[in-house]
C-alpha cells in the first residue's frame, strides 16, 4: 500500500521541505504539502505554470506529483484559539493583538480558510482519512537578526512558537489520524547547542526546544500511537528562511571549508535521510538527533 505524507512548509523548491517531498515521491510515497498562508499564492501559480517543472523531476523521469496543497499558518492551534486569543487580546495591547490584526488586514489571508492545524488536519482526514508520514520543515523568528540579548519577550515567544510548538501541535493533531508504524521528523540546526553567533531572536532556543521535544515526542507518540519521531540536524543551505538571516554565505564557506567532508550540502542529501528516517529501514530509531551536515558537528577546531 502506498504511503502518504504530510509536508509542512513548502513554499518553492529550494527548501529542505522541498527536497524531502521529492525524496519521498522518489520512493514511492502520496504527496500533501501544507504551504504557509502568505506564500501559498506565488507557490500554486509557479507550479502551475510550470516553474517548478525541472526540480519537479524525480530519478525515474517522472515529475514529482502534488496531490493537494493545504494552506497553513502553524502559529494557530484551531479557531477557538483564534477566537480565544481575540477576546483576551482585546483587552490589552498583547502582541497577539496587534498579530492578529496583521493577519485579519492581510490581504493574502483573504483568499484563503480552514489554515488552523485543526482545521488542516480535519481537511486531511475529510479527504484521505489517514496519513503515515509526517514532515515539519518549517521555522519563522521575526527577530532572527537581533543578538539574543537584544531579543524582546515578544520575538523570543515568537520564534519558540513558529518553530518549535508548531511541530507540537501539528503531531498532536495529526497523531489520532497517523496510521500506526508511521513517522514524523522536523529539521533542527545545531545552534541549539553550541553557539552561532548571528543565529538570534531565540531561534537557537527555538532549535534547542525542538530537540528536546523530538525525545519527549518520540516516547508519547511512540506509546500512544507506534509513531517514531526525529529531528534532522541540517548543514546549511541557501533557502529563502536561511537567507533571511543574512550570513548564510558565510556558514556555507565555513562548512565548505572545515567539515570533513569537503562539498557542498545538496538539499536532496537531507530529503534521502529524511526518507530513511521516515521509512521501515529506520523502524528502531526514535527520538534521535541525526545530523545531516557533511560531519561538520564532529569538529572541535576550525582548520
Ligand atoms: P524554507 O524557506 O524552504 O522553509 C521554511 C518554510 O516555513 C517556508 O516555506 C515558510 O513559508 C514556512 N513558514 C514560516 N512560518 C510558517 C507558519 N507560521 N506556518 C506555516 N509555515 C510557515 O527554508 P529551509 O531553510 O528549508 O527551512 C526548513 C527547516 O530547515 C526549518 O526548520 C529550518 O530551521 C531548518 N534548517 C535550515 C537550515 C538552512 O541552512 N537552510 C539548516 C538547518 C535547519
Amino acid at each position: 500500500q502506498r504511503k502518504r505524507a504530510f509536508i509542512a512548509g513548502v513554499a518553492d523548491d529550494n527548501g529542505y521541505g522541498w527536497a524531502i517531498a521529492k525524496a519521498l515521491a522518489a520512493a514511492g510515497a502520496e504527496i500533501l504539502v501544507g504551504t504557509w498562508v502568505p506564500a501559498l499564492n506565488i507557490f500554486e501559480t509557479s507550479l502551475k505554470r510550470g516553474k517548478f517543472d525541472q526540480s519537479r523531476l524525480l530519478p525515474d523521469g517522472s515529475l514529482m506529483e502534488i496531490t493537494k496543497i493545504y494552506p497553513l499558518d502553524a502559529v494557530y492551534d484551531s479557531p477557538r484559539t483564534f477566537q480565544r486569543i481575540r477576546l483576551l487580546s482585546s483587552s490589552s495591547s498583547s502582541s497577539y493583538h496587534l498579530l492578529l490584526l496583521q493577519v485579519k488586514s492581510n490581504k493574502r489571508y483573504a483568499g484563503a480558510s480552514n489554515w488552523t492545524v485543526k482545521e488542516v488536519v480535519d481537511s486531511v482526514k475529510n479527504d484521505y482519512g489517514s496519513i503515515d508520514i509526517l514532515v515539519h520543515s518549517l521555522a519563522n523568528g521575526p527577530e532572527v537578526a537581533k543578538p539574543l540579548l537584544e531579543t524582546s519577550r515578544n520575538g523570543y515567544l515568537a520564534a519558540i512558537s513558529a518553530s518549535s510548538y508548531s511541530y507540537v501541535s501539528l503531531l498532536r493533531h495529526f497523531l489520532p489520524i497517523m496510521n500506526p508504524g508511521g513517522a514524523s521528523i522536523s529539521l533542527t540546526y545545531i545552534a541549539s547547542e553550541r553557539t552561532i553567533p548571528g543565529y538570534g531572536g531565540g531561534m537557537s532556543s527555538a532549535k534547542a526546544a525542538l530537540e528536546s521535544d523530538t525525545r519527549v515526542l518520540a516516547f508519547e507518540a511512540g506509546r500512544k500511537g507506534k509513531i517514531r519521531v526525529n529531528t534532522i540536524s541540517a548543514g546549511p543551505l541557501g533557502s529563502r528562511a536561511a537567507k533571511a538571516i543574512g550570513f548564510i554565505e558565510k556558514m556555507i564557506e565555513y562548512s565548505y571549508a572545515n567539515a570533513p567532508l569537503q562539498k557542498e550540502l545538496r538539499a536532496d542529501e537531507v530529503g534521502n535521510a529524511a526518507a530513511f528516517l521516515v521509512s521501515p529501514l529506520a523502524s528502531a530509531v526514535t527520538g534521535s538527533v541525526v545530523y545531516v551536515d557533511n560531519g561538520l558537528n564532529t569538529m572541535g577546531l576550525a582548520t
